[in-house]
C-alpha cells in the first residue's frame, strides 16, 4: 500500500507486540517466551540503548540484609506514605512483595550487585526509606539491570525490532489489534497486526526543559499513543522534580546528580555556606523526601541564596575518594568530562530537573489492563505505583516486578483467544495520511517549537505553581496546538518529522499535566501550590483524565483506607540510625 510518499513494506504478525525495548519491555517479553508465548518487541532506539540505562543508584527491594528489620511491609509503609497516600494499594503491596524476588532472580541471570563481606547484596540509604534498601551496581544499576536483560533475550532469540518508531495503534472495532511503525532509517512502514498490544514506551519527562532523561527519549508517546485510541489516565499532575540536577556547563543542564551521592552522605549548603536543609526537614536532612528536597533547593535559587550558576551545593569531599570511586564512579566521571570537577576535592553545583513521571496510562496493575480491551501497559508510561511522589529505587523494581507480573497474567488469556484479527485497511489509510500530511516545506523548525514547550512547561506547572501560571501556560498551550511545523519532505532519518511525531504527544501529555494540576486544589507529593500551599482531606483523591472528542474530560477516583498491616507501619517512629548510615 502507498500513501503520499509513504509505503506499507512489510506486515508482521505475532501474539504479543510490546512497544519499548527500556527494562519493562524486556522483562515482560522474556516471561512471554518462556511461557511459549508468540512475542516481538519494537523500539524507537537500538537494541540495548533503552532510557533504563540511565537509572543510576539502585533498585529496592526490602532483603533485610543490612537491617534486618526491613520487611516487604515496611517497604509497602514508606511508598505510601511518600506517595502522599494516594497510591493504588493492591499496585504497592504486589511491588513491595515481589521486589525480593526480582533481584534474586537478577542476580541469578548476572546482575553482579554490589556486596558485603559476608556474599550478601550491600543495600544503601535513598532517601525517604526507613532503611537500607536499594541494591546497586555502582552507580550504574540500570544499565547492568539492561545488559542483564538483553543478554537473556539473546539467549532466547527474542524478536527486537531496532529504530522503528511506533506513530499509530490501530483497533478493529473497540479492541486494540496492531500498530504502524516508522523504520527510521528507511522511511518505510511496518504495519503490526497482535493479538495483545503492551506499551512499555517510559516516561515524559522532556515535556520540561530541564529533565534528567536524553532529548531524544521520555518524550511521552505512549501518552500519545494511548490517548489517540480513548485510554484513560491519572495522576498526571504529579511529576517527579528531582533535587540534583546539574546545572553547568549548559549543554549538562538538568543532568541527573544520583541521589546516591546523599545516600553516600553527601551535604547541601547554599552560597552562604549554610546546611539548609535544617530548615525543611530536620529530622531526615538530605535524605528527605523527593520532592522536599527539590522544592527546598528550589527556594533557596529563588529567594537568592543560589550558586553563580543558579544551583545550590552537593558536598561528598569529606568521604575517601577511594570510597567515592568504588561507589559513584559514574558521578566522578560525569563531573569530570562534563564539568572539568573533582568531586573528591571539590563541590557540585546542582538545582531540580524533571525527573519522574509518577503519571500515566490508568491500569489494573493486576493484570497490566488499561481502560481499551487489547491494550496493556507496564512500567514508567503507567500510573498509580508511586501516587504523587517515586520513591528513589522504585521504579526499577517496578519496571521488572510488573514486566513479568503482567506477561504472566496475560498467558492464561492469550491460550483462549482465537485467531488474530485483521488489520482494519481504512484505519491504516487513514494513519498513514496523517503521518503524510505532517510532511510541510512551510512553518516553524520542529525543534524551535518543541524548545517552547518545554520552556513554557517549566515556568507555568514547574517545582512551584499556581492558577495564574497555569492558566496562562493552558493559553499558551493553545497557540503552539496550532504552529504549522516545518518538517521537509524526506522520508528517511527525518529528525523534523521525529520532532514533530514527538510534538503531538508532548502536547498531550503537557494539556493533561495543565489541567490536573489546574483542577487539584491542595498540594500533595510533587505537586505543590503556592495558593493552596497544604495538603487537604477532600483530595486523596485521584484525578482521571478521559479523551474525548476535541476535549479532556475530567474524573475523580477515590481511594480506599491504607490495609491496617501498612498504615501502622506508616506512623511508627523507627530510629533512624545516621551513625550506621555514615559508616557504611
Ligand atoms: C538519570 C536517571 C536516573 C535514574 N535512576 C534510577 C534509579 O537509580 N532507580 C530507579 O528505580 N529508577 C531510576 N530512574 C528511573 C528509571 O530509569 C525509569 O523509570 C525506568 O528505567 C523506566 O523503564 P521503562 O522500561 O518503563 O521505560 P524506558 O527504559 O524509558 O524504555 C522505553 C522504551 O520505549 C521505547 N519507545 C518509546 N516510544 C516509542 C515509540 N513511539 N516507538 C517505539 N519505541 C518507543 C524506547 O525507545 C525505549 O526502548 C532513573 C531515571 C533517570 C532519567
Amino acid at each position: 500500500m502507498r500513501i503520499g510518499h509513504y509505503s506499507v513494506s512489510r506486515l508482521i504478525k505475532t501474539d504479543v507486540l510490546v512497544i519499548g525495548s527500556g527494562g519493562a519491555g524486556l522483562r515482560c517479553a522474556i516471561e512471554l517466551f518462556d511461557k511459549n508465548i508468540d512475542v516481538t518487541v519494537v523500539g524507537k532506539c537500538k537494541k540495548g540503548d533503552a532510557h533504563t540505562i540511565l537509572a543510576r543508584g539502585g533498585i529496592n527491594a526490602a532483603l533485610g540484609n543490612m537491617d534486618p528489620e526491613d520487611s516487604w511491609q515496611l517497604h509497602a509503609a514508606d511508598t505510601i506514605k511518600d506517595g502522599g497516600e494516594i497510591n493504588d494499594h493492591k499496585a504497592v503491596e504486589l511491588l513491595c512483595k515481589n521486589a525480593p524476588k526480582a533481584i534474586s532472580e537478577l542476580a541469578q541471570w548476572g546482575t553482579d550487585f554490589h556486596k558485603e563481606k559476608n556474599g550478601k547484596i550491600s543495600q544503601r540509604f535513598f532517601g525517604a526509606a526507613t532503611f537500607r534498601r536499594a541494591c546497586f551496581v555502582g552507580d550504574c544499576t540500570g544499565k547492568a539491570i539492561l545488559e542483564t536483560l538483553i543478554k537473556q533475550t539473546n539467549k532466547r532469540n527474542i524478536k527486537i525490532e531496532e529504530e522503528v518508531y511506533i506513530f499509530a495503534l490501530l483497533k478493529n472495532k473497540r479492541k486494540i489489534n496492531g500498530a504502524l511503525g516508522l523504520e527510521i532509517n528507511t522511511g518505510n512502514i511496518i504495519a503490526y497486526n497482535c493479538k495483545i498490544l503492551i506499551l512499555g514506551t517510559g516516561g515524559h519527562s522532556r515535556v520540561f526543559n530541564r529533565s534528567s532523561s536524553r532529548f531524544w527519549e521520555n518524550n511521552g508517546d505512549g501518552i500519545g499513543l494511548g490517548f489517540d485510541v480513548g485510554a484513560e489516565f491519572m495522576d498526571m499532575e504529579m511529576f517527579q522534580f528531582h533535587p540534583t540536577g546539574m546545572v553547568y556547563p549548559k549543554e549538562a543542564l538538568g543532568t541527573l546528580v544520583t541521589e546516591a551521592v546523599r545516600g553516600e552522605g553527601g551535604i547541601l549548603t547554599n552560597k552562604d555556606g549554610e546546611r539548609f536543609m535544617i530548615k525543611y526537614d530536620k529530622k531526615r536532612m538530605e535524605l528527605s523526601a523527593r520532592d522536599i528536597v527539590a522544592r527546598a533547593n528550589f527556594i533557596e535559587i529563588e529567594e537568592g541564596r543560589g550558586t553563580k550558576h543558579d544551583g545550590v551545593w552537593l558536598d561528598i569531599t569529606h568521604r575517601y575518594k577511594k570510597d567515592i570511586l568504588k561507589k559513584l564512579p559514574v558521578m566522578y566521571n560525569q563531573f569530570k568530562k562534563l564539568g572539568k570537577i573533582d568531586i573528591t576535592k571539590e563541590k557540585m553545583e546542582v538545582a531540580p530537573t524533571a525527573h519522574y513521571s509518577m503519571g500515566g496510562l490508568h491500569i489494573n496493575h493486576e493484570n497490566g489492563k488499561t481502560s481499551i480491551p487489547g491494550l496493556y501497559a507496564i512500567g514508567e508510561v503507567t500510573s498509580g505505583v508511586h501516587g504523587a511522589n517515586r520513591l528513589g529505587g522504585n521504579s526499577l523494581a517496578e519496571i521488572i516486578v510488573f514486566g513479568k507480573l503482567t506477561a504472566q497474567s496475560l498467558i492464561r488469556e492469550i491460550k483462549k483467544m482465537d485467531n488474530l484479527v485483521e488489520l482494519d485497511k481504512k484505519l491504516i489509510n487513514v494513519k498513514c495520511t496523517e503521518l503524510e500530511n505532517l510532511s510541510s516545506t512551510e512553518g516553524k523548525d520542529p525543534i524551535y517549537i518543541k524548545e517552547e514547550l518545554q520552556e513554557m512547561m517549566w515556568e507555568h506547572v514547574g517545582v512551584i505553581r499556581d492558577e495564574k501560571k497555569m492558566k496562562k501556560g493552558i493559553r499558551l498551550l493553545e497557540l503552539l496546538k496550532k504552529e504549522k511545523l516545518n518538517t521537509g519532505l524526506e522520508v528517511k532519518m527525518n529528525k523534523n518529522l521525529i520532532a514533530a511525531l514527538n510534538i503531538k504527544s508532548m502536547l498531550i501529555a503537557s494539556e493533561m499535566i495543565l489541567i490536573s494540576a489546574l483542577n487539584r486544589k491542595e498540594s500533595r507529593g510533587a505537586h505543590y501550590r503556592t495558593d493552596y500551599p497544604y495538603k487537604s482531606s477532600d483530595w486523596k483523591k485521584n484525578i482521571i483524565c478521559v479523551p474525548k472528542r476535541n476535549a479532556i474530560e475530567i474524573k475523580f477516583k477515590s481511594i480506599p483506607l491504607v490495609p491496617k498491616t501498612i498504615s501502622k507501619l506508616m506512623n511508627h517512629k523507627f530510629e533512624y540510625n545516621k551513625k550506621r548510615h555514615m559508616l557504611e
